[in-house]
């Protein structure tokens, strides 16, 4: 008989829940719905109501699971089930855990959804067979997901992984852009997709001067990472400053990752370094250039193998 899991994948636009067989990594059954209100009572019944639809054709109940495991798109403390800091999906402080445990009537297993993505990726994807090993994300968020010593970290509250919220700006002297989780300076209001897009806009609305705007035909909602992208290969200096500046602050935040972990796997996830190839050679040339020396040795970086399938199966299978 086949050993199954229950897993939640929690974003701030979806959510999915999915039944995984746990020798495989297969998705046996999943079911995925929009929010239409995201305030934590109605996520609840969302996400309830998707578990007993992944469920319904196999005759299951939550509890014959023993546990359902959620990865959340936010800060969670770990094992309280306390999801901290949820910006996409405007929740701060919110017991969501204990909320989906009175539920379902079945104990409930959260962390951030790059944790569980890293961790399907560790058991069935870009990371099979490898102890220590990093998948650094970067999409409309930026993030990682840490594997250390073969087992998913995730540190003395459950915060670990937060690469996101790194610091790469002088709090002072300057004016340090501001990030969705409110503090000013990091890593994220620098380098994700929405950041990029939103800074793009500002800057062409005041007057700078790029081959983006002919691309997106002046319609400035239409800017993207990827529209960047394709304004850099066409030799835009615009494009060309901006990218120079987001792939040495990316390049330099995994080499620090390295440097610190010393993993022997990069996995790259996130539809802006999967789906912009000219900044991800420069993100791959500056993380070559400061990653220390002995550190590099032997790390081999590859794409994600699961995309958005990694969450929900890591989440399933969450120890
Ligand atoms: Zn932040």
């Amino acid at each position: 008989m086949r050993s199954l899991a229950l897993g939640v994948d929690l974003g701030g636009t979806n959510a999915r829940a999915a039944i995984v067989d746990r020798d495989s990594g297969e998705i046996v059954s999943s079911h995925k719905a929009m929010h239409q209100d995201r305030s934590p009572a109605a996520v609840v019944e969302t996400v309830a109501r998707l578990v007993l639809e992944a469920l319904g054709g196999h005759g299951l109940d939550p509890g014959s699971f023993g546990r359902v495991g959620v990865g959340v798109a936010g800060q969670c403390l770990g094992r309280t089930g306390v999801v901290l800091c949820a910006p996409n999906l405007g929740w701060r402080d919110v017991p969501f855990g204990a909320l989906l445990a009175a539920r379902l009537a079945v104990p409930v297993r959260i962390a951030n959804d790059l944790s569980t993505a890293a961790w399907g990726e560790r058991r069935f994807g870009a990371a099979r067979g490898f102890d220590d090993a990093v998948l650094v994300f970067v999409g409309s968020g930026v993030g990682s997901g840490l594997i250390l010593g073969g087992r998913l970290h995730d540190g003395h509250r459950g915060l670990a992984g937060e690469l996101g919220h790194v610091k790469v700006r002088p709090l002072r002297g300057g004016a340090p852009r501001q990030c969705g989780c409110g503090e000013l300076g990091c890593l994220e209001a620098y380098t994700s997709g929405m950041n990029i897009a939103a800074r793009v806009r500002e800057e062409l609305t005041a007057g700078a001067s790029s081959r983006v705007l002919e691309l997106v035909q002046g319609d400035l909602s239409r800017v993207s990472a990827t529209v960047v992208d394709t304004a850099h290969a066409a030799g835009d200096s615009y494009a060309r400053a901006l990218w120079e500046e987001v792939s040495d602050l990316l390049g330099n935040a995994i080499a620090s990752v390295v440097t610190l972990l010393n993993p022997a796997r990069v996995i790259l996830g996130g539809g802006v370094i999967l789906g912009c190839p000219e900044l991800r050679g420069l993100v791959l040339s500056a993380f070559e250039a400061k990653v220390s020396r002995s550190a590099a040795v032997g790390v081999t970086v590859e794409r994600a193998f699961l995309g958005d399938d990694a969450g929900v199966i890591g989440a399933a299978l969450l120890e």
